[in-house]
């Protein structure tokens, strides 16, 4: 049966690839989409913007969707060493990762600057990915739930709809450590994030929810199948391409 959301399978790279490398990696995850065929999944990916123009070549006609890490809230000026919505719409991009837990810890980001980013997106034409996610402190805490109400409604922009909006929860505990949550607790906070979600979009239960932290190949399989998971945000798997087309082949 045809799943209502498509499922969004997206690499993170964050500052990793050298051109060589970097072009070896993308030619042969849009070989292995070009060749599976999928019409029931999308699968992205978001190198450094170094490299965007050079992928976004590399994968055309295969399928393989193409997007930024991160992008700047204005459209110019004097904003030394940052990058526009529009830049990376320019350089091939259809999507923008914004408030991932790296940049909102790394650089200060707010709810009020990821939520100034994704309206950058839209302006742009891109589609944002929203990350928001607990630390442990706070899951331990018991705050999981308060934490992705909060991050919600500060980072999602009004006049979201599903159509230009997906979300991403990644623990921020469960990034890069090879730990997950439960698939009981992925489960618990997706559908909170709905309802939450229900609140602030008309058409919540269409909006794709991501999981990212510790995805692989063989744990894509349990993660995806949990109900209101659409997707997965990957980052250290999706360096690897027989490891990142195993998590699309498990959407
Ligand atoms: C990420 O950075 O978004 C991420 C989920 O990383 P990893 O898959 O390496 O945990």
């Amino acid at each position: 049966m045809a799943r209502s959301r498509r499922p969004l399978i997206a690499g993170n790279w964050k500052m990793n690839g050298l051109t060589a490398d970097a072009l070896a990696l993308a030619g042969s995850v849009a070989e292995g989409v070009k060749q599976a065929g999928w019409t029931d999944r999308e699968v992205l990916i978001c190198p450094p913007a170094t490299l965007l123009v050079g992928i976004a070549e590399a994968v055309k006609g295969s399928g393989v969707l193409v997007g930024g890490q991160n992008c700047h809230a204005v459209v110019s000026g004097a904003h030394t060493g940052d990058i526009s919505a529009e830049m990376l719409r320019d350089a091939g991009a259809s999507h923008v990762i914004v408030g991932h837990s790296e940049r909102r810890t790394d650089c200060g980001e707010t709810d009020a600057v990821v939520r100034a980013k994704a309206e950058a997106a839209w302006r742009a034409g891109l589609m944002p990915v929203v990350c928001i996610g607990e630390t442990l402190t706070e899951r331990e805490a018991g705050r999981t739930l308060t934490v992705l109400e909060t991050q919600l409604k500060g980072s999602v922009p009004a006049g979201a709809t599903a159509a230009r909006l997906v979300v991403a929860y990644e623990p921020v505990w469960a990034i890069g450590t090879g730990k997950t949550p439960t698939t009981a607790e992925v489960a618990a906070a997706h559908a909170h994030i709905r309802r939450v979600l229900s609140g602030l979009v008309p058409d919540a239960n269409a909006v794709r929810l991501l999981y990212g932290g510790s995805v692989k190949g063989s744990n894509a399989g349990e993660l995806l199948a949990v109900g209101d998971v659409d997707g997965a945000l990957v980052g250290g798997a999706s360096l690897k391409a027989d490891e990142f087309l195993a998590i699309a082949k498990a959407a």
